[in-house]
């Protein structure tokens, strides 16, 4: 019961933060940090829909495959008023091919790995294929969001904690001391979009990756351990 209240205060929240947009801001501002995000995942599991609610505030129902890499712009204040500017890169359909170019991989500061949380072989596919092709070509400190979507027609709640947990797993096996999110959102209701860029957004500003473009500095490299003893 006490599951199902979070969930009802969850939906009531997404609604008041979609009327209340106070938090994103406008392209004319001066920025911090810049960087690039991609969406991967199945076909159909929704990252389009994702992409253009919190980038446009939209949602269709018939979502056509983009044509050409498409890539869509938020910039959002933290609560540190730092002005980070997300470039998010959204598929050309290529993903039901399995053919993901390294240059669309390449140089993003996070990843969102969309599985469709009512089509249960769409996360196995995360686990199976898409967490190994994305890696390869990723940065060490590359944040990983694991996203559940469509979660407005889920019918069975307890479904998406062991799956939450076993692609984490999963993940950090291929990636040990990866920085690694899970969200549940419904791009259709708006539930958990604005949050899941939020914190990302905080996410890079507390530690801003190699990768970005901004005048918060760059973290040093990490040193390497000197073998001698000296
Ligand atoms: P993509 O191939 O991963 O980019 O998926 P799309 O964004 O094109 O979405 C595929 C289909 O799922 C479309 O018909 C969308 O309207 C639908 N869809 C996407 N997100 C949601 C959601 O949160 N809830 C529901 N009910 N349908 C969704
Ligand atoms: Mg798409």
């Amino acid at each position: 019961m006490n599951f199902l209240k979070k969930r009802l205060f969850a939906f009531a929240g997404a609604f008041i933060c979609s009327v209340c947009t106070g938090f994103s801001v406008s392209s004319a501002l001066e920025l911090d940090l810049t960087c690039k995000v991609i969406v991967v995942g199945d076909a159909g599991t929704g990252k389009t829909s994702i992409i253009k609610k919190a980038t446009q505030g939209e949602f269709l129902l018939e979502e056509r495959p983009t044509i050409g890499v498409d890539i869509a712009s938020l910039t959002i204040k933290t609560s540190s008023e730092k002005n980070v500017k997300l470039q998010i890169w959204d598929t050309a359909g290529q993903e039901r091919f399995r053919s993901i170019s390294t240059s669309y991989i390449r140089g993003s500061a996070a990843t969102l790995f969309v599985f469709d949380c009512n089509n249960l072989d769409s996360a196995a596919n995360l686990q199976q294929y898409w967490f190994e092709h994305v890696r390869q070509h990723l940065d060490e400190d590359c944040i990983f969001v694991i996203v559940a979507n469509k979660f407005d027609l889920l019918q069975n709640y307890d479904v998406l904690t062991p799956v939450f947990e076993r692609l984490e797993g999963s993940l950090r096996d291929i990636k040990p001391g990866a920085k690694i999110k899970c969200f549940e959102v419904s791009a259709c209701f708006g539930l958990n979009i604005d949050a899941l860029f939020e914190d990302i957004a905080e996410a890079l500003v507390n530690s801003p990756p190699v990768y970005s473009f901004g005048v918060l500095a760059p973290r040093a490299p990490e040193k390497t351990q000197s073998k001698c003893s000296c």
